[in-house]
C-alpha cells in the first residue's frame, strides 16, 4: 500500500504496511481500486457532458465513492467492492450514452469476481505509478482536494442542494489526472479550479443547512451532562442529526454532540429539542477513550471513525461510514441505535462542567458588523485571526492552544472545524460586548468563513489580503486540502499551515505556493504573533 493523504501519514511520508489511521492494505488496495474505477466513470460522464447528457443520479455515485474513501470514513472491504462493481455498470452505461469509445486502463477494466482479484487488480493502480514526482504532486492535490469536494457535495445532497457545475468539474478533473501527457500548465489551473469547484460545493452546502435548519443563532452549550439514558451523534451529518431527535423524542433519552456535531446547537430548527442537551467529549482524535467512557449508544454519521474494539455494541454508523463488524443503521432508521441507549445505564447523575458558545455563522456575524466595524475603526479591535481547520493525534498541535491564549486581549479569534478542542472551552472575555471567541461552525462551514472575511473585506473597500486578519490553519484530512485550494483560488495569502505540511508536497510545488500565496509552516507562537502583529 501507500497513502499519504493525510497529515498522519506513517513518519510523515506515507503509509505502506498499515495505516496509522487503522487502514488495512486491502482497504488501501480496494480505495485505489475504486478511485480508478471512478475515473473510468467520469471519462463517460465528462464526454457524455459535452452532449449534452447528464444523470444526477450517477454524479452524487460519484461524489459518494470519491468521499468514501477519505480518511477515517469506510474501513469495509466488501463496501467497496460493491462500489467498485456499481462503477463499472455506470460506465459502461455512460458509455452509450457518450457515444466515445477510450481505451485506457480506467475505461476498459473488468473487476474481478472475488474480493482477492479486486485487491490484486488494486495493487497495480494509483496515482502514485505517476513517475514525475512534482506531476505526481500536483495531481495527489487535486484527487485529496476532489475527496474533500466530494464530501461536500454529498452532504449538500443529503438536503436536497446539487450544483451541475461541480459535478462537471468532478467528472473533468478525474479524468484529466489519469492523462499520462498532462503537463504542470494544466494541472496547476486544474488545482485552482478544485478550489473554485469548493467554494461552489460549501456554499450549496451552507444552502441546505440553513434552508433547512435556520441560520445558526449564538447558543450556550452545557459540556456537563443529565442524569438517565443517552445517545451520542458524531460526525458531521445534520440530517441524522435531525432524524435521531425525532425518532428519540420522547423517550427519555438525552441527546449529546460530539465532535464536529458540536455546532449543530446553533441551528433553530435542532435546538428547539429540548432533549439535544448538551455536548460530550472534544475531538476526533480522542473518541477511543471518550466513547469507552460513554454510557450510552453512538451513532457515528460521517468521519472520523476509529477502531472502536472497545465499544462495539454500542456503536453504530450511517451513512457511507463503516467499520468491520458494527452495525451500520439504514434508510433514516436509527432506532437500533435508541433501542441500545435505552438497554444501556445512562448517566448516574447531573454533573456541571461550565459552557461553550457555539453559532457564530456569517448570519449572525455580520448581523452585528456595524459593530465590529466601529470597533475596528475605534482601534477596540486590532486584529482578527482565524485560528482553525482539523484536530489530530500528532504532538505540535498545542500550538493552536498557545496561541489562542497568547493572541492579545484587543484581537478577536474566529474559529472553526475540530481544532478548536484545543481551546473551545477558554473564557477569551469579550470586546465592548463581541464575544472574543467566535466558533463559526464546523469544517463544512468553511464557506461561512469566507463570507465574513469577504464581507469584512467590502466593508472596509479593500482586499481580503489588506484586512487585519491572518489565517492559522491546521490540517489532517483531505475536507482541509479542499478548502486551502479554495482560499487559493479566492487569492488568499500569508496563510499559516501547520502541524506539519503535506507529505504529498514536493519543495518544487511548494515554492510555487510559496511564491504565488506565501503559504508558510507555523512557526512558535510568539515568532509568529510578533511576525503578525510586529
Ligand atoms: S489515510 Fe492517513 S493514516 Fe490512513 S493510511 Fe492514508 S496516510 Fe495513512
Amino acid at each position: 500500500m501507500f497513502c499519504q493523504q493525510c497529515e498522519q501519514t506513517a513518519k510523515g511520508q506515507a503509509c505502506t504496511v498499515i495505516g496509522v489511521c487503522g487502514k488495512k492494505e486491502e482497504v488501501a488496495a480496494l480505495q485505489d481500486l475504486l478511485i480508478h474505477a471512478t475515473q473510468g466513470l467520469c471519462q463517460y460522464s465528462h464526454a457524455a457532458r459535452g452532449k449534452g447528457f447528464t444523470d444526477s443520479a450517477t454524479a452524487l455515485f460519484t461524489a459518494e465513492a470519491i468521499f468514501s474513501t477519505l480518511t477515517n470514513v469506510n474501513f469495509v472491504p466488501e463496501d467497496f467492492a460493491v462500489r467498485i462493481r456499481r462503477a463499472v455498470e455506470l460506465r459502461e452505461a455512460m458509455k452509450e450514452k457518450s457515444g466515445a469509445n477510450f481505451t485506457n486502463a480506467a475505461a476498459t477494466f473488468t473487476p474481478a469476481t472475488d474480493l482477492d482479484g479486486l485487491i490484486k487488480q488494486g495493487q497495480a493502480v494509483g496515482l502514485n505509478t505517476e513517475e514525475n514526482e512534482d506531476l505526481r504532486s500536483v495531481k495527489h492535490i487535486i484527487l485529496f482536494g476532489l475527496k474533500g469536494v466530494a464530501a461536500y457535495v454529498d452532504h449538500a445532497k443529503i438536503l436536497g442542494q446539487e450544483s451541475p457545475e461541480v459535478a462537471a468539474y468532478i467528472d473533468k478533473a478525474m479524468s484529466e489526472i489519469l492523462r499520462d501527457d498532462i503537463g504542470l500548465d494544466e494541472l496547476v489551473p486544474l488545482a485552482l479550479e478544485c478550489g473554485e469547484a469548493n467554494l461552489k460545493a460549501m456554499e450549496i452546502l451552507n444552502i441546505g443547512n440553513t434552508g433547512t435548519y435556520g441560520h445558526p443563532v449564538p447558543t450556550e452549550v452545557p459540556l456537563g451532562v443529565k442524569k438517565g439514558k443517552a445517545l451520542l451523534v458524531s460526525g458531521h451529518d445534520l440530517k441524522d442529526l435531525d432524524l435521531i431527535l425525532q425518532q428519540t423524542a420522547g423517550k427519555g433519552i438525552t441527546v449529546y454532540s460530539h465532535g464536529e456535531i458540536l455546532p449543530c446547537h446553533g441551528y433553530p430548527e435542532l435546538k428547539k429539542h429540548a432533549h439535544f442537551h448538551g455536548h460530550f467529549g472534544t475531538a476526533w482524535q480522542n473518541q477511543k477513550k471518550e466513547f469507552a467512557e460513554f454510557p450510552g449508544a453512538i451513532v457515528m454519521t460521517t468521519n472520523c471513525i476509529q477502531d472502536p474494539k472497545a465499544y462495539t455494541e454500542n456503536i453504530f454508523t450511517s451513512g457511507l461510514v463503516g467499520w468491520p463488524g458494527v452495525q451500520h443503521l439504514e434508510n433514516g432508521d436509527f432506532s437500533p441505535a435508541i433501542n441500545r441507549a435505552l438497554a444501556m445505564d445512562g448517566f448516574p447523575e447531573d454533573t456541571e462542567a461550565g459552557s461553550v458558545m457555539v453559532g457564530f455563522g456569517h448570519n449572525a456575524v455580520l448581523g452585528v458588523a456595524d459593530k465590529i466595524i466601529e470597533a475596528v475603526k475605534n482601534k477596540d479591535i486590532r486584529h482578527f485571526f482565524l485560528v482553525g481547520g482539523c484536530d489530530g493525534a500528532k504532538t505540535g498541535r498545542n500550538y493552536y492552544t498557545e496561541m489562542a491564549e497568547k493572541i492579545p486581549s484587543d484581537c478577536i479569534v474566529m474559529t472553526l472545524a475540530c481544532g478548536k478542542f484545543r481551546f473551545f472551552d477558554k473564557d477569551l472575555g469579550d470586546i465592548g460586548g463581541i464575544p472574543r471567541l467566535l466558533d463559526i461552525g464546523q469544517c463544512n462551514d468553511a464557506y461561512s468563513a469566507v463570507q465574513i472575511a469577504v464581507a469584512l473585506a467590502n466593508a472596509f473597500d479593500c482586499g481580503v489580503n489588506d484586512l487585519p486578519l491572518s489565517f492559522i490553519l491546521s490540517w489532517y484530512e483531505q475536507k482541509a486540502v479542499a478548502i486551502l485550494l479554495t482560499l487559493f483560488h479566492l487569492g488568499i495569502k500569508d496563510i499559516r499551515l501547520g502541524p506539519s505540511l503535506p507529505a504529498f508536497i514536493t519543495p518544487n510545488v511548494l515554492n510555487v505556493l510559496v511564491e504565488n500565496f506565501n503559504v508558510m509552516p507555523i512557526s512558535t507562537v510568539d515568532e509568529d504573533l510578533k511576525a503578525i502583529l510586529g
